[in-house]
C-alpha cells in the first residue's frame, strides 16, 4: 500500500538576517514564518503525529488528519524555540527538530559562523522544553559532518554517539534523523538502520526510502507564492 502524500518542510533560523548570518538564505523572518503557517491553518493542513506518520511512511494503515504535513527544523537554533514554538502552538501545530549533539548553546561552527555570533544553537534545557511540548526530536549527527564522505567506521560514530549523547540529555530515545546538508549513500542510510533509527530524512534529492525520505527547504527567499508551489512540490514529491 503506497503511502499517501505527506509534504515535510524544512526550516533553519527563525530570524531576520543580519551580518553574522554566512548564508542568509537560512533564515526565515518571523513575519514571513507567522504568515507560512497562517496559510497552512487557512488550507486545512494539521501537522501529523510522529508515530502515526512513521506508520503511513511504512504502508501500515495510520490515523492522520484529513490534510496532514510534517514541519521540521534542523540544527536546532535557539529562535526556533524563542520564535517557532509560539507561532506552532498558536495554530495547534507540532513539529520535529533535529540537533547536532555537540553543539549545545554554541554556533553553527560547520558553517563558519562566529563564535559570538547571536544565533545560538540550543542548551538542553530548550531542547528538553521542545520535547515537554510534544515535538519529536532527532538527531543530526554529532558534528554536522557531510554523511556522503565519511566511511563505515565513521557512519556508525556518528550515527550511535549523537544518538547517544541526545538520550542522556533528554532522558528519552531518540529514532528520528535527519542527514547534515541532506545528502545520504547507500551506506549512511544502512548506518542508520543499524544503530536503530526508524527513520533518516533528506533534502530534494530524497528517494522516498524510509531512510532517505525528501524534504522541501524552505529557504529566506521564499515569498508566501513560492511557499505555496513547494508546498505543492512536496506533497508530488512524496509519493515517490
Ligand atoms: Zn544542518
Amino acid at each position: 500500500m503506497p503511502h499517501p502524500r505527506i509534504p515535510v518542510l524544512v526550516y533553519h533560523k527563525i530570524a531576520e538576517p543580519s551580518a553574522f548570518d554566512v548564508n542568509s538564505n537560512t533564515c526565515v523572518t518571523p513575519e514571513n514564518f507567522l504568515n507560512q503557517m497562517k496559510l497552512m491553518a487557512l488550507l486545512g493542513y494539521r501537522t501529523a503525529d510522529p508515530e502515526e506518520y512513521l506508520k503511513a511512511r511504512l504502508g501500515l494503515s495510520a490515523r492522520l488528519p484529513k490534510k496532514p504535513f510534517l514541519i521540521t527544523f534542523d540544527d536546532a537554533f535557539e529562535s526556533v524555540l524563542t520564535r517557532a514554538l509560539p507561532v506552532l502552538k498558536s495554530n495547534g501545530f507540532s513539529a520535529a527538530l533535529f540537533m547536532v549533539s555537540s553543539g549545545f548553546g554554541k554556533s553553527a561552527f560547520w558553517d563558519g559562523e562566529a563564535a559570538d555570533s547571536p544565533n545560538r544553537l540550543l542548551s538542553p534545557s530548550g531542547l528538553r522544553t521542545l520535547r515537554d511540548e510534544g515535538w519529536t526530536i532527532g538527531s543530526h549527527g554529532v558534528s554536522h559532518r557531510d554523511f556522503r564522505g565519511l566511511d563505515g567506521v565513521a557512519l556508525t560514530e556518528e550515527a550511535l554517539r549523537s544518538k547517544a549523547e541526545l538520550e542522556a540529555e533528554l532522558g528519552s530515545e531518540v529514532s528520528w534523523f535527519a542527514y547534515p546538508y541532506g545528502g545520504y549513500t547507500p551506506d549512511a542510510r544502512r548506518a542508520l538502520a543499524e544503530a536503530g533509527y526508524k527513520i533518516g530524512f533528506a533534502t530534494e534529492e530524497g528517494d522516498g526510502d524510509i531512510f532517505s525520505v525528501p524534504r522541501r527547504i524552505v529557504s529566506g527567499k521564499s515569498g508566501l507564492l513560492n511557499f505555496a508551489m513547494r508546498l505543492r512540490q512536496a506533497g508530488k514529491r512524496s509519493l515517490l
